[in-house]
């Protein structure tokens, strides 16, 4: 079965050019011009034909507070395909108590014969015992190379200082990548009691609890800690020009930091969470949003490549009958936002605006991220040998974002009301069509798990 997609403009990070792709064996085998015909056509005409979307920052099926993510794998994966991605990394998490042996083996459960697109695992961890630490130290040998600690949530699964620098010592040694949370969780931790005993329990005082500096400081003290055992550190979802300056710092002083930041970073803002009747409940995410200033920050930091990748935490509890419990305590308030469907369709408004080059977006969107955590040469860029994950994107169409229009399990968008250029038209998952028209027309359960690289590996 060989495919041939015409006559798109090919978006890569090392400059767009307009060329046909042959496919086969779910493989790109060709790239060129006047190609020989194949089986099926794909006419892109005036699309930009982009790799698949590499989102490395999503909880789906995932616990939270007693509840469980709207999204399973099945609506969450639809919806990402259907908004362009074709790879997720899901964090995959360890229970207190339990091995990471068993996070995996449930994981396993949620996305096996649900996925619709492929999608690998990195190991948030909890509780670090020494023989967590054992196994910590074969995951990357088993396609996991990536853990997840939390500077944060005092009393849940916030880490002490000791704990990450064993973690990163430990993952410099096996091949592994640290990604933190960096919040100060102490600080956060009292913040929140002062307003709870004063009675100020409204979404709002969620973000009034973790101001910038919460988070800058965090990240600083990640950094410094990687720093001084060599080894490399992924800071999560960067919010605020304070947390920046600190990446930009240490990648000034050569420390290995890899930083990213959520399409919600760029749009949304603190104010949101005080929205009337209770509607600030959908923008309560950790950390919070923050202010146009900041939003522009990242933006220019994204522009000149101070940032590698922008992902969706996608992180779904729908606004009735879950985000409701928190209505007389902030502090109940299941934290995160859905977005694994607009974050595509949101980062190309910045392409729109002329914030960052068509370039930089497929960069940001996929060739950084899969880079970053070992699928690349296979996912990220159109390349001869690369999986055919291709996203055929129609850059003039102009539509508004609503939930309706959208395929996630979840009651609400974020960016509901947005009038937006540019959609996904047709997407392809190693070679088959699962997007057509921007209609999900795949078999959910035909993702794979992928197994992907130890930290370091050359690419
Ligand atoms: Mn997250």
């Amino acid at each position: 079965m060989r495919t041939i997609i015409s006559g798109g403009l090919i978006g890569s990070s090392g400059g767009a050019y307009r060329a046909d792709v042959a496919i086969e064996d779910g493989k790109i085998h060709q790239i060129g011009c006047d190609l020989a015909p194949g089986d099926h056509t794909i006419a892109a005409g005036e699309c930009i034909l982009l790799p698949g979307g590499v989102d490395v920052h999503t909880h789906l099926d995932a616990p939270s507070l007693g509840m469980v993510s709207a999204d399973d794998f099945r609506s969450g994966t639809i919806a990402a395909a259907c908004g362009g991605t074709t790879t997720i990394i899901d964090f995959c998490q360890q229970e207190h108590g339990k091995s990471l042996a068993a996070g995996i083996e449930k994981w396993d459960n949620k996305a096996s014969g649900k996925a619709a697109i492929d999608y690998g695992y990195h190991m948030m961890v909890v509780d670090l015992t020494d023989s967590v630490f054992e196994e910590l130290a074969r995951l990357p040998q088993q396609g996991i190379p990536s853990f997840k600690l939390f500077m944060a949530f005092k009393g849940g699964a916030m880490i002490d200082d000791l704990t990450l620098v064993r973690a990163l010592d430990q993952a410099k040694r096996s091949g592994g990548l640290v990604m933190v949370h960096a919040e100060n969780g102490d600080a956060a931790h009292l913040l929140q009691q002062r307003f709870l005993e004063r009675g100020l329990r409204q979404p709002i005082h969620h973000a009034l609890s973790r101001p910038a500096r919460i988070e800058a400081e965090a990240t600083a003290r990640a950094i410094a800690l990687a720093e001084v055992v060599g080894a490399p550190i992924y800071i999560v979802h960067v919010s605020c020009k304070e947390a920046l300056e600190e990446v930009v710092r240490g990648k000034m002083r050569g420390a290995p930091v890899i930083a990213e930041t959520c399409t919600q970073y760029l749009y949304l803002v603190q104010e949101d969470l005080d929205r009337p009747d209770f509607e600030g409940a959908k923008f309560v995410f950790t950390p919070p949003p923050r202010t146009i200033e900041d939003q522009a920050n990242l933006w220019r930091a994204l522009a000149n490549n101070l940032l590698e990748t922008v992902s969706s935490d996608h992180s779904s509890t729908n606004f009735r009958g879950q985000k409701d419990n928190g209505r007389e305590d902030f502090t109940l308030i299941p934290n995160g936002l859905p977005g694994i469907e607009e974050r595509l369709t949101m980062l190309y408004q910045g392409v729109v605006q002329g914030k960052i080059t068509l370039d930089q977006f497929v960069d940001l969107s996929a060739t950084r991220p899969a880079r970053t955590f070992g699928l690349y040469p296979r996912k990220g860029a159109i390349a001869v040998g690369a999986d055919a994950d291709l996203v055929v994107f129609d850059p003039d169409v102009k539509w508004t974002i609503k939930q309706e229009r959208l395929h996630h399990g979840v009651d609400y968008s974020a960016y509901e009301g947005q009038e937006v250029r540019g959609r996904v038209r047709d997407v392809l998952l190693r070679g088959k069509v699962i997007v057509e028209g921007g209609q999900y027309v795949g078999k959910p359960g035909e993702g794979e798990f992928v197994q992907r690289a130890a930290y370091g590996t050359p690419q």
